[in-house]
């Protein structure tokens, strides 16, 4: 199959890759040449475990190209992709759907011959409707059907997610477009990853009912932790407790500062407005939105409060900006509001972010960048643990007692034991445990 991947930023390049990977004839198309330029010269330009190695192999192999120029790559392909991004609008927090309509205008002036046209982005219900008419409206005689397949990958676990899928959604009304889709997806399908086809409005639905399940989950388990701090009980073991039962599960039942990231954010914002459109408020999912926001500024208090109710004056070294490990992206990550909490209460800051950085630095311009987790605590009078890489598991903390002006840590993510941190000093608070061992 000929496929055009419109937009190649996280999710595009990804889809892109994997589907080179699988053999089928891919082009990775981008409006920003940096971008696209960067990748022609093998340069990849986000951080993604394993991508670089095989967006290099399927280039070398000639399954994967790049460009700027959407007419070729449009006018040969049996499916073009629309990946762009759907952030939230300024002002109201309906998703900005401009960047999908206007790929869809530039598809639609390079249509020839039968062609799927895809949208792989997240957008609300009816998007697709809007996209089929803007197409006919442009090219009434192209013979084009309009599809809808979210796509559920995680950043940091991308290709694995896109390769291995718990399920894949295809929203189409034509069956000669849901033959096409099946046929693109059919190596997985070998691997028995299981395909529902759906009406286009439902899988445009289904993928916010994901992201707001689970961002539902978490806030869930964010107020227990609040709950645990307060009646003495360890959140972690409530989690195990609810978890180990089969109807809830495991995941996605880790106590921390807050959901953020590029997706759950925008996703939940956007779904509450489209219900509330419908004259059928989500009610449980505004509550979600607003819990989670206001537990991020929470988190600010939470390290003013471990440093004895005052930072003005103070140094806080943070470790990890990121919205999670294992991405560079930032966009609406935590750490964001909590720096900027701890900064209007007076403290410096110092910061590390093994691969953040890089993307942190516009959005966090006073603060310190440091080194390593080393140098970020030097001079430090309080550590909070933001965000959970690796190399933050096992911090040789008394180095950090050395480096550090008083021995406090905050650990956002529970990655720590109290009785460890106690018995080498630290006075350690964390999220929904008792602090005291
Ligand atoms: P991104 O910002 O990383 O990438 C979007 C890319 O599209 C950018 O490189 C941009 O330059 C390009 N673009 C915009 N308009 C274009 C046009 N007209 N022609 C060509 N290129 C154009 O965004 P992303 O994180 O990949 O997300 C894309 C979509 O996928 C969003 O709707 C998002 O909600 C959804 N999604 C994201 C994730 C994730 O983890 N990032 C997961 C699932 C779904």
């Amino acid at each position: 199959m000929r496929i055009a991947m419109v937009g190649s930023g996280y999710v595009g390049l990804v889809s892109g890759t994997c589907f080179a990977d699988f053999g089928h004839e891919v082009v990775c198309i981008d409006k920003d040449p940096d971008k696209i330029a960067a990748l022609q010269a093998g340069r990849i330009p986000i951080f993604e475990p394993g991508l670089a190695a095989l967006v290099a192999d399927n280039a070398r192999q000639g399954r994967l190209t790049f460009t700027t120029e959407m007419r070729e790559a449009v006018a040969a392909a049996d499916a073009v992709f629309i990946a762009v991004g759907t952030p939230s609008r300024r002002g109201d927090g309906f998703a900005d759907l401009s960047y999908v309509y206007a790929a869809a205008r530039e598809i639609a002036a390079a249509l020839s011959g039968y062609t799927v046209v895809v949208t792989k982005s997240t957008v609300p219900v009816g998007t697709g409707d809007e996209v089929e008419r803007i197409i006919r409206e442009a090219a009434p005689a192209a013979e084009v059907a309009v599809v809808s397949n979210p796509e559920f990958l995680r950043e940091g676990a991308a290709i694995a997610d896109f390769k291995r899928p718990d399920r894949i959604v295809i929203g189409a009304d034509d069956p000669r477009a849901a033959q096409v889709m099946s046929e693109i997806y059919r190596p997985l399908y070998l691997n028995q990853a299981p395909i529902l086809v759906t009406g286009r409005r439902t899988a445009e639905l289904t993928k916010y009912a994901a992201n707001a399940f689970l961002a539902t989950k978490i806030t869930f388990i964010n107020e227990i932790a609040d709950l645990c701090e307060q009646v003495g009980a360890n959140v972690q073991e409530v989690a195990r407790g609810i978890g180990l039962d089969n109807r809830i599960g495991s995941k996605f039942l880790h106590a921390g500062p807050g959901y953020g990231g590029s997706c759950f954010p925008k996703d939940t914002l956007a779904l509450v407005k489209t219900a509330q459109d419908a004259g059928t408020p989500v009610r449980l999912v505004e509550t979600v939105v607003a819990v989670n926001d206001s537990r991020k500024r929470a988190m600010a208090r939470k390290v003013i409060a471990a440093c004895g109710g005052a930072v003005r004056g103070r140094t806080i070294a943070v470790l990890g900006l990121t919205f999670k490990p294992n991405t560079d992206d930032m966009r609406d990550a935590p750490s964001l509001s909590i720096i900027a909490g701890l900064q209007d209460a007076g403290a410096r800051v110092r910061a590390y972010d093994p691969e953040g950085m890089e993307q942190a630095r516009p959005l966090l311009p006073d603060i310190h960048y440091a080194t390593d987790p080393y140098d970020c605590a030097d001079g430090a009078d309080a550590l909070v643990l933001v965000t959970e890489w690796d190399a933050f598991r096992a911090l040789d903390f008394a180095r950090l007692r050395a480096a550090m002006l008083a021995p406090v840590v905050v650990d956002l993510r529970n990655v720590y034991r109290a009785e460890d941190l106690a018995r080498r000093g630290f006075r350690y608070t964390s999220v929904g445990r008792p602090s005291e061992p």
